[in-house]
């Protein structure tokens, strides 16, 4: 049912105040095409919003947020599970990304502990390629269910046809702005296959003497996440707000001649580039608790920018601002935020 004037101050994950002219929510994708249709009737833009944890939501909207965010629990589809020891589980994109993770566990589907307590729903996961402690939700994917908006035909995209990169996909590219993400096929393993690259977890493990399994690997990143990241709901926040930076092999080797106690990380399968942690850089340029208008990066962590005064879109945009302008004076670096504005949906 379309509902005007929505305060949306509850379904952003930094606070940031903003009503929508018009609202309707989606309790799954089912519910999409008759909203879609409704909101298409008003004649005005339309925007798609999920869990909110990684939009900046202006104080005005001005057309209809259709919200697929479902507030119930949705059991996801098992499409096949055979001898080989993989099976493929379909999930609307509605559902919330960490049940749909625990859902996993309990059913004894591996893959995707790594990625346990990212907020969100399971259709925005491919959108930004989400990834946590080695793991991209981008090596699970097998199909992505979409509604192309621009001829009102449902497709199937395969997991090439995302373009997957670090944080990117198509669907964050304009080519891919008419489409809604449905539902998405993940490819499990039945047999547990841990990614303990991140010492953090290794040492996780053994200080609290848990031989690794899929479940204590997801406690042990629920624990790591849960002391180490400030929750939304107790300090406004949306995760990690800005990228880590890619920078060309001669650039990094530069810094490193400046700063040689810079950690600076090889770019999978790309030999030019190196990537450097973007926390580093604003940690050492002593922006950790420095405040803005309200607006600050968290005093223990340096790539969160935090909201406790709920403040509106324009002091979150400058305090980045301020803090992309110094990072790039001092390192020739032009840092790239996480979250985005949240974007009209286009018909083609
Ligand atoms: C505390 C915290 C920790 C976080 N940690 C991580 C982390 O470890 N790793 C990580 O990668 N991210 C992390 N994030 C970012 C965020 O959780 C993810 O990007 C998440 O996938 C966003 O999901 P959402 O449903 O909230 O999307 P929203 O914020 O609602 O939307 C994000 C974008 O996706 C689009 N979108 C939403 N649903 C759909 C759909 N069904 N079809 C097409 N487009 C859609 C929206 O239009 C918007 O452009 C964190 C955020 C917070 C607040």
């Amino acid at each position: 049912m379309i509902q005007q004037d929505h305060d949306l101050s509850a379904f952003n994950t930094l606070s940031v105040p903003s009503r929508a002219l018009h609202y309707i929510h989606c309790e799954s994708a089912a519910e999409l095409p008759s909203a879609w249709a409704e909101a298409k009737a008003q004649g005005e833009s339309c925007f798609l919003l999920g869990g909110g944890s990684n939009v900046l939501l202006p104080e005005r909207i001005p057309g209809t947020v259709l919200h697929l965010c479902a507030t119930s629990v949705l059991t996801p589809q098992v499409l096949a599970d055979d001898d080989a020891g993989i099976a493929r589980v379909r999930c609307d994109a509605a559902m919330n990304w960490h049940a749909f993770v625990m859902w996993c566990g309990q059913h004894h589907f591996y893959g995707l502990e790594n990625l346990a307590l990212i907020p969100g729903t399971v259709g925005a996961a491919p959108v930004q390629n989400i990834g946590a402690y080695g793991v991209e939700v981008a090596s699970h994917i097998d199909a992505v269910h979409v509604l192309d908006l621009s001829d009102g035909e449902r497709k199937t995209l395969t997991s090439g046809m995302c373009q997957f990169a670090y944080r990117d996909s198509v669907f964050k590219r304009d080519a891919g702005r008419s489409l809604v993400i449905l539902s998405v096929d993940f490819r499990l393993q039945r047999e547990p296959a841990l990614t303990l690259t991140y010492p953090a977890l290794r040492d996780y493990l053994e200080l609290h003497g848990c031989s690794p399994s899929p479940d204590t690997l997801r406690e042990a990143v629920i624990a790591i996440r849960s002391a180490k990241l400030p929750q939304p709901e107790a300090i406004p926040n949306a995760g990690s707000f800005f990228k880590n930076p890619i920078v060309p092999l001669d650039h990094a080797e530069r810094l490193r001649a400046r700063y040689p106690d810079m950690p600076i990380y090889p770019v999978e399968g790309v030999v030019e580039q190196k990537k450097i942690p973007a926390a580093w850089l604003i940690d050492k340029a002593g922006w950790k608790s420095r405040n803005i208008d309200g607006v600050q990066v968290h005093a223990q962590q340096a790539l969160v920018v935090i909201n406790p005064l709920r403040r509106p879109l324009g002091s979150i945009l400058q305090f980045a601002q301020a803090v992309q302008e110094d990072i790039e004076q001092r390192y020739g670096i032009v840092l790239e935020m996480e979250p985005q504005p949240l974007r009209a949906l286009s018909e083609g």
